[in-house]
């Protein structure tokens, strides 16, 4: 789960890390309150939206006195911000940080990542801040220091050190680099984050090392350990089919193709989409209906699916185990009583009470094209949508 970078400010400050201070603002008003709050001449009021690249996109803007605090206020609140990171379409911006102006004199990049591969937190830091990290990785890896640490032993004293020295920081800035770098690794470890990114942490024409932007993300299974970081979830932000189907304990994904996908089991999902890809089409979604779902939970799984517009067909490829096929039967039975099947359907049902699952589907009378194996069943549904391989 991702939050705002106002919200990761909060925390960073928290954790003991020096942020660009400012205020939140809803409307043009606020933030002309804001500008003035902060006492200086120099401000910038940055679009909240959960992805980077804001500055380039124009979601990020210097501002020198009230009215204009208010006028650029008032053209960035409601546009449609697109960046490299939020797609085509952007996301429309409902709040603006109005922040303290400050006169940057270096910028740099430092973030705390989950190495998958090694099962460990990395420490990444780069004298090119304010840049986009994937590229730099891959143009010039020298140019980013990475030290992997122990969660359970935290960032040592070293590797702070270290990577203080990489950034080129000595006697008063390497002592502020300290606490930063340390305060980052704790937050990440304690809020069991899997990013933590400053970028770009600047140093001021005061001498001092300020988090300019702050970008974090969360591991959604340990959200039940903090209560108050789940709270900081925005909706807004969220494909509202995603926070829909999360309501009802179902894991929805969107995704960009044709297909709507209902299946039981992160596995089967997996298989089930390699198989509708091999046979021309790719998949709209995925909804995993998971073990212990019922008739009711089926119903409104099969209606997600059913009202995402960019579904012209319908897959649904059940192993019943514990999930029994009658059950899933019932279920779309349920949803097609309240939201018209217009899109060709193509069910698979294997396992327990198969047979009971079938004899609803045929008893029903909906168009429903029956297959016998997941291979047949993404065969039919890419014939049916007219993207056969
Ligand atoms: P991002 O584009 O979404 O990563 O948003 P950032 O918060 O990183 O801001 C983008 C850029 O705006 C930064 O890299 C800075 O160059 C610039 N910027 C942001 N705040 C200030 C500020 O207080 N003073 C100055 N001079 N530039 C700023
Ligand atoms: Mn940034």
């Amino acid at each position: 789960m991702k939050i705002h970078e106002y919200q990761a400010k909060e925390l960073l400050e928290r954790y003991g890390v020096r942020t660009q201070s400012g205020h939140l603002a809803q409307t043009p008003t606020q933030a002309g309150e804001a500008y003035t709050r902060l006492g200086g001449e120099l401000a910038v009021i940055k679009a909240q939206i959960h992805a980077g690249g804001r500055g380039k996109g124009g979601g990020v803007k210097l501002v020198r006195s009230r009215s204009e605090a208010e006028e650029v206020a008032h053209e960035i609140l409601g546009m449609n911000l697109v960046t490299h990171q939020t797609g085509p379409d952007g996301i429309q911006v409902q709040n603006v940080f109005v922040a303290e102006g400050l006169e940057l004199e270096e910028e740099y990049y430092v973030a705390i990542a989950l190495d998958r591969s090694q099962g460990n937190p990395v420490l990444m830091v780069s004298r090119e801040g304010g840049v986009e990290i994937e590229s730099l990785a891959e143009e010039r890896p020298e140019a980013i220091l990475k030290l992997p640490f122990s969660p359970t032993g935290g960032l040592q004293d070293h590797q702070a050190r270290r990577a203080s020295y990489f950034l080129g920081f000595k006697g008063e800035l390497a002592k502020q680099a300290g606490k930063i770098l340390h305060g980052l690794a704790r937050v990440w470890v304690d809020l069991d984050c899997e990013l933590a990114e400053i970028n770009p942490l600047v140093k001021t024409s005061q001498g001092e090392l300020v988090a300019l932007d702050a970008k974090m993300s969360f591991d959604g299974n340990a959200l039940f350990r903090h209560p108050n970081i789940a709270g900081m979830r925005d909706p807004n932000e969220e494909d509202p089919r995603e926070v829909e189907a999360s309501r009802y304990g179902l894991s929805y994904i969107a995704l960009n193709g044709s297909i709507g996908c209902m299946v039981n089991g992160a596995g089967l999902a997996m298989a089930t989409m390699d198989n509708i890809k091999n046979h021309g089409a790719s998949p709209a979604n995925f909804l995993d209906v998971g073990g212990g779902a019922d008739e009711e939970t089926i119903s409104h799984a099969f209606r997600i699916v059913l009202t995402d517009p960019s579904v012209k067909g319908i897959l649904v490829n059940i192993f019943g185990g514990i999930m029994k096929c009658d059950i899933i039967a019932r279920g779309i039975l349920a949803a097609a009583k309240k939201v018209e099947l217009k899109v060709p359907l193509v069910v698979r049902l294997e396992g327990t009470r198969v047979d009971e699952g079938r004899a609803i589907l045929e008893e029903s009378g909906l168009d429903i094209t029956p297959a016998s194996s997941l291979d047949e069943g993404a065969r039919l549904v890419c014939e049916a949508v007219g993207e056969k391989a």
